[in-house]
């Protein structure tokens, strides 16, 4: 399944998509299926994510006569997938090609760090660029969705704590974060966590260990790469934070991003107000943001 949120005449919902322009409402028809189907995203994902197949079967039965929960979507307003993720810790130079270009080292253990929750934004909303940032930048990420608590995760049980995958843009005030020397500030700043459109729940995201991964600023494709470049894979990223911090659901981990960031370019082309960043995972969607003052 993938799964999105968003508003719907200024109603926050939930839903699954049914095709690739029509969502089906899992908030509205949640009373009618109240055994299997939660009210919230969030329940869902609390739920074992062993039910998801259950909720599959049923809902290839019920699309046809719910056409009152069917929305276009062109119709809807897309909101992070994850809203209040207890986490949001991201991993830095986890790709070959990344850290080959930012001539840094290759790292033995997962390179860490965090952003708050109201860097979050919904696909299709704003990147706001403060005055005083002047090197902005894009990271286009996979995003682990964390399904069950969990400490000292064994490498063979990591799959177990993941509900699914979604889209995260890691936007970075460059200027910032050279000049700090360390991520939070350059960012931390509202909306630079662009997040979604979908998350495709982990029994359908397909070869793991090969999703072709790719950002496009203004239609330019400057980001194209696959999770095969990954230094850490998504089990073995679960395993080793799961060491430092107890995982909970709702959690998110950004996984890093792969060659091609703006900073790096020759010459470094960081993005402008009124350029469109487009992120695309294999197997879960387009995240498009427009960046604005
Ligand atoms: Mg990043």
């Amino acid at each position: 399944m993938k799964l999105g949120r968003f508003s719907y005449k200024n109603n926050e919902q939930y839903g699954v998509l049914i095709n690739k322009t029509k969502i089906l409402s899992l908030s509205v028809i949640s009373p009618y299926y109240r055994r299997l189907i939660p009210k919230r995203l969030e329940d869902m994902i609390l739920q074992n994510h062993k039910t998801i197949k259950k909720v599959e079967n049923m809902l290839s039965g019920i699309k046809k006569d719910n056409e009152e929960a069917v929305y276009d979507l062109t119709e809807i307003k897309f909101l992070p997938p994850i809203t209040h993720p207890p986490k949001i810790v991201c991993l830095g130079l986890n790709y070959y090609d990344h850290a080959a270009e930012a001539k840094a080292e290759v790292p033995d253990e997962p390179v860490i760090f965090m952003k708050p929750s109201t860097t979050l934004t919904g696909s299709n909303q704003p990147i706001v660029k403060p005055k005083f940032v002047k090197q902005l930048d894009y990271e286009g990420e996979l995003v682990i969705v964390i399904g069950k608590k969990g400490k000292n995760i064994p490498l063979e049980k990591a799959e177990d704590y993941i509900f699914g995958y979604t889209i995260m843009n890691d936007v970075s005030a460059r200027d910032i974060q050279f000049k700090d020397k360390q991520w939070t500030r350059g960012k931390s700043f509202d909306t630079f966590a662009p997040l979604g459109p979908y998350i495709t729940t982990a029994n359908q995201i397909g070869n793991l260990n090969n999703l072709r991964i790719k950002t496009w600023v203004n239609g330019e494709l400057r980001q194209d790469s696959s999770t095969k470049n990954m230094v850490f894979n998504v089990f073995q990223i679960v395993h080793h934070l799961s060491k430092v911090m107890t995982l909970e659901p709702c959690d998110i981990i950004a996984t890093g991003t792969p060659a091609g960031v703006g900073t790096f370019m020759k010459p470094p082309k960081f993005l402008q107000v009124g350029d469109e960043v487009k992120i695309e995972i294999e197997n879960i969607g387009i995240l498009v943001n427009k960046v604005v003052e």
